[in-house]
């Protein structure tokens, strides 16, 4: 079985196709700048050189009919004809209360992600877009809707409500939902894989620090806790978002610069975090390598607010679960960077951390933690697209099951 695994942004669109069989990528790629005359595509074809291009993209329908291109093209293609896919998995921001699991997409699916989009205004709508277009290119291929905030559907009212009136979460669905959820979940079995135990046993933190960043407490294999809420502005200190702040600081701000609500999403979603505290960038990589060459204070303090939030937040979920088996850092940065891992590490031997230095000079996956350590520390590559394409895989093969079962009855 193909599956086609598609997460539609509002600007760019990312696809892998996988054969499930082997679970191997046969050919994967980013078209970023979509809706602009100078989009960019970037098309990874399994045993060819990779293609990059500027072209005009001028909507989603176009960057997704160039990606079926790419992969039907008569010299590297990696199929003949789009109907050889056999499902699409898409990547679904925001499914509220309504998809605690992976569903199959339908009319009724469509109208009811719909609903959700006051929720996600900016991920919502390109993710019903691709759903749509999708549709038209492959009729009678069915389609998947894997969603961000399903994982953490199990945490406990206690934990998903805010100190507001209880009627604003009746009336508004204003409460935690969490993110990254296909990430949190997926780097939670690999550890626990690797340390040979049933995750049902296991009091798991992970930590996914990418651009956008976010820890969950996972207990026996459930989302108890986790640091995005509403939308993904709260928790850990990000590239460009805040994070968890007072929250009359927008009220203070807002009277003090006379600036309007606009400004003050503009302000804390994409001028605040690591870019507005390093005064430099979002990019990690640069903030890091001024701290350790040029010994920058203002990097330096930077890095040290978003390590100690971190760190707080690791406290907080050992003392909500009652223990810790391990933790798990990943994505972008949690995979690539040795000195965020140390820096947030530092000084946890009283709850049973203890990294080796060492070993946690690497990238991608090590137990980074020593031998003696109570608790595990890992860093594992996340791979949220594999988790759609089996979730796909699963559930269009339980749908041609019953068909079977039909059949035969
Ligand atoms: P993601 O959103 O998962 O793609 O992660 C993007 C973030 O990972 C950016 O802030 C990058 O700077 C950061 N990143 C990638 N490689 C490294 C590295 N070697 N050291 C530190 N940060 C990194």
């Amino acid at each position: 079985m193909k599956v086609l695994v598609l997460n539609c942004g509002s600007s760019s669109v990312k696809y892998q196709l996988l054969e499930m069989e082997t679970e191997e990528v046969i050919a994967k790629g980013l078209i970023e700048r979509v809706g602009k005359n100078d989009a960019i595509v970037n098309h990874s074809p399994k045993g060819y050189d990779k293609i990059k291009y500027v072209t005009a993209l001028l909507d989603h329908r176009a960057a997704i009919e160039k990606m079926l291109c790419e992969l039907t093209d008569s010299n590297h293609g990696v199929i003949h004809d789009k109907k050889e896919i056999d499902a699409v998995g898409h990547r679904l921001v925001h499914g509220a209360e309504k998809f605690a699991h992976s569903v199959l997409v339908t009319a009724e699916v469509i109208a009811k992600m719909e609903e959700c989009i006051e929720l996600a205004p900016l991920h919502n709508p390109p993710n019903i877009t691709g759903v749509r277009i999708m549709d038209e290119q492959l009729p009678n291929t069915p389609q998947v809707g894997v969603f961000d905030t399903a994982f953490h559907q199990t945490m406990p009212d206690y934990a998903y409500l805010y100190g507001l009136p209880y009627e604003l979460y009746r009336q508004h669905g204003v409460r935690r939902y969490g993110f990254h959820g296909t990430s949190h979940f997926y780097v939670a079995h690999e550890a626990a894989k690797k340390l040979g135990k049933p995750i049902e046993s296991l009091k798991i933190i992970t930590v996914h620090l990418g651009n956008g960043a976010s820890i969950t407490a996972i207990d026996g294999g459930k989302s108890v806790d986790t640091s995005m809420g509403l939308t993904p502005l709260e928790g850990l200190v990000m590239g460009t978002r805040c994070g968890d702040l007072d929250p009359a600081i927008p009220f203070f701000l807002g009277r003090k610069m006379n600036l309007g609500i606009k400004e003050l999403d503009d302000l804390l979603n994409k001028k605040s975090g690591m870019l507005g505290l390093s005064m430099l960038s979002n990019d990690m990589r640069e903030i890091e390598d001024k701290m350790l060459k040029e010994k920058d204070p203002q990097c330096t303090l930077a890095m040290k607010i978003y390590c100690y939030r971190i760190k707080k937040y690791i406290g907080s979920y050992a003392a909500a679960m009652g223990g810790l088996d391990a933790v798990v850092f990943t994505a972008g940065v949690g995979e690539n960077s040795p000195v965020i891992r140390e820096m947030v590490c530092d000084n946890m031997e009283f709850l049973g951390i203890s990294i080796d230095a060492k070993v946690n000079d690497c990238r991608g996956y090590a137990r980074i933690s020593t031998p003696e350590s109570r608790v595990a520390v890992f860093s594992i590559p996340t791979n949220e697209e594999l988790v759609i394409a089996r979730d796909t895989k699963k559930i269009v093969g339980s749908m041609q099951g019953s068909k079977e079962t039909a059949a035969g009855a």
